[in-house]
């Protein structure tokens, strides 16, 4: 039992929250609750308790490549991402994926949405390190069928294993994208999904090269307007990126109930484009997240970052300074994320995850007299995060992590071990 006493809610009402079972058990008015007398209790004076954030598309044991490929054209970036996932093995994506994890923490998210290999070691990562993962099998064919078998035995038996998984890790149908998946695979994995109530989570429209091949190969038909014919895209449908979409592209994946990911810094250093259709994709009814894609083209995890430039961008290209208010960018991060992943987090509420940050403002970013939601996406950078808790328990207090040090030196490990 952890009493959160004396905090300010995001409407910026003071109040007291009891988390339980972990759950948030009670808000009452500040100093109203009594101490519990088993359990801690934490002092939020000058502290605001908000919803964590959710990472809705990352790759995230690439935190061990970051910065390697820099100023590169994208085959040329490829190449060198391949040349390090050649010489990795499973312990590189546990490690890899334990300092995301510390990242993530650090910067606010308990959530992510993860597409890469050694699933199985990804989900035990994020399990120890105590945060929410969803993961799965990357199903990438290369529209070769003894590979497609392979997949489709790889998943089941996967699938079959997450099910002794713990409460925060969800298996996932992980479907690489139209360019480098087969339409056979493509069926067969959105169906073995649907049977399980698992999530499809896939790359959707990042380039306009995509665009462009898809259109070739299928008829005319954009990558979003392929996936529907397959029978693919609907409620529980992840699609990464959505960056280059046509006006019925838009009305598909809102008609359809899709959760669009934009993962700005990614598309921005790629340079694979920056108009992304905020406002129309949440007008067709669309479900807009935030990810930061894998640290290898975003090179940081941080979704407070990422919330101020996708506002920025959005106002930037489309000449609107109203364009993706402060209230809608938020929503993105957190509860549209957890509405993605099935989670009932993303809003401070009695009843819900208590999946929660902890947020100081004793510094210069917050004395004005601003909305706190202007000044901590705008102003403010993610060390003015204190504490975090996933479902319930303290992962980081006051900016201390334990096993912090111990993870980073097996990380630095690991890298000598794959050097060339
Ligand atoms: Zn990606």
């Amino acid at each position: 039992m952890i009493l959160l006493r004396n905090a300010t809610l995001l409407s910026g009402a003071g109040a007291d929250l009891l988390i339980d079972g972990g759950k948030i058990a009670k808000i009452a008015p500040a100093g109203s609750l009594p101490i519990p007398q088993f359990g801690e209790v934490m002092n939020c004076d000058g502290k605001v308790v908000l919803p964590t954030f959710v990472n809705a598309h990352t790759h995230a044991a690439m935190t061990l490549m970051r910065g390697i490929c820099e100023d590169r054209v994208l085959e040329s970036w490829l190449h060198g991402i391949w040349e390090v996932e050649d010489r990795m093995d499973q312990d590189f994506v546990y490690i890899g994926t334990r300092i995301a994890a510390l990242e993530m923490v650090r910067t606010g998210t308990t959530a992510f949405n993860d597409q890469y290999w050694y699933a199985n070691h990804a989900q035990q990562a994020a399990a120890d390190a105590g945060i929410r993962a969803t993961v799965g099998r990357v199903v990438l064919d290369n529209f070769d069928a003894k590979e497609a078998a392979m997949l489709r035995e790889t998943c089941e038996r996967m699938y079959e294993e997450s099910r002794s998984w713990g409460p925060l890790s969800a298996f996932a149908a992980n479907i690489h994208s139209v360019y480098t998946v087969s339409e056979e695979m493509i069926r067969w994995t959105t169906e073995f999904a649907r049977k399980r109530g698992l999530r499809i989570h896939i790359h959707v429209a990042e380039t306009a090269t995509e665009v462009e091949n898809c259109r070739k190969a299928h008829g005319g038909l954009s990558p979003v307007e392929y996936l529907d014919a397959l029978g693919v895209l609907g409620p529980d449908v992840i699609a990464a990126h959505c960056l280059h979409l046509s006006d019925h592209d838009v009305e598909l994946l809102g008609s359809r109930g899709v959760s669009c990911v934009h993962n700005i810094n990614s598309n921005l250093k790629l340079a694979s484009g920056y108009r992304f259709r905020f406002r129309e994709l949440k007008e067709a009814g669309a479900n807009v997240c935030l990810g930061t894609d894998g640290c290898a083209s975003s090179n940081n995890l941080d979704l407070l970052e990422a919330m101020k430039t996708a506002a920025l961008v959005q106002k930037a290209w489309r000449g609107d300074p109203t364009a993706m208010p402060l209230e809608d960018v938020f929503a993105c991060a957190t509860v549209n994320g957890a509405k993605a992943l099935g989670l009932d987090s993303g809003v401070v509420e009695e009843g819900r995850s208590a999946d929660l940050m902890v947020v100081d403002t004793d510094s210069t970013y917050f004395l004005s007299d601003a909305p706190f939601l202007a000044n901590f996406i705008y102003s403010a950078h993610s060390d003015c995060i204190d504490s975090v808790l996933c479902n319930g328990e303290f992962l980081m207090r006051g900016r201390r992590i334990p096993g912090e040090k111990a993870l980073l030196e097996r990380a630095r490990k690991a890298l000598s071990t794959i050097r060339p």
